[in-house]
């Protein structure tokens, strides 16, 4: 799910993160992937590793809230950066041995991360169809609430409306 991340972030600034930053959303939304990605392919390590497990994420957030406190920085921005990383682990359906790292045993080691590989397996073969059909809807929503905020759908009503107009006046003749 690649697009799917983004457009949760999307959904989140347009509904109920809408006073927050869009950076901060998008970053939240994948950093499990920031963290993971780079350890993969230059550490060798899993692609879904420590990034994408509960512990790191709390670690994180109360590293953040201590250091803001002692910065006297307001921690506002923490609640929604853990929902957007939370939404990160739920997109991607992380299995429980990686969310409950380190308790459930170690991690599979996995090959090394291929971005056209990947864009080949989730979007033509359809490896992950689950994550393919969430990330579709997750877009098409997106999409959807930015053109329903944006009036497009009062455009069309007005412009519809128009032409019905200028129809029963004899005016609009039909194209062909
Ligand atoms: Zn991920």
């Amino acid at each position: 799910m690649i697009l799917g991340h983004f457009a949760l972030a999307s959904l989140a600034k347009q509904s109920c993160f809408h006073k927050d930053n869009w950076i901060l959303l998008v970053v939240a939304s994948i950093m499990p992937d920031l963290m993971d990605k780079p350890a993969n392919i230059f550490l060798g390590l899993p692609g879904r590793g420590v990034g994408h497990s509960l512990i790191v994420l709390v670690a994180v957030a109360v590293f953040a809230w201590l250091l803001c406190s002692r910065l006297k920085i307001n921690t506002d921005f923490l609640f929604p950066g853990v929902v957007m990383w939370l939404s990160h682990l739920a997109g991607d359906f992380v299995k429980p041995e990686v969310f409950f790292w380190p308790f459930l045993g170690q991690l599979e080691p996995s090959p090394r991360f291929d971005f056209w590989q990947k864009l080949y397996q989730f979007y033509i073969a359809r490896v992950y169809p689950e994550q393919f059909w969430l990330e579709a809807f997750c877009v098409a929503a997106a999409l959807s609430l930015w053109a329903f905020r944006s009036g497009i759908p009062r455009l069309v009503v007005a412009s519809l409306a128009r032409q019905e107009a200028n129809r029963n006046r004899g005016i609009w003749k039909p194209r062909g």
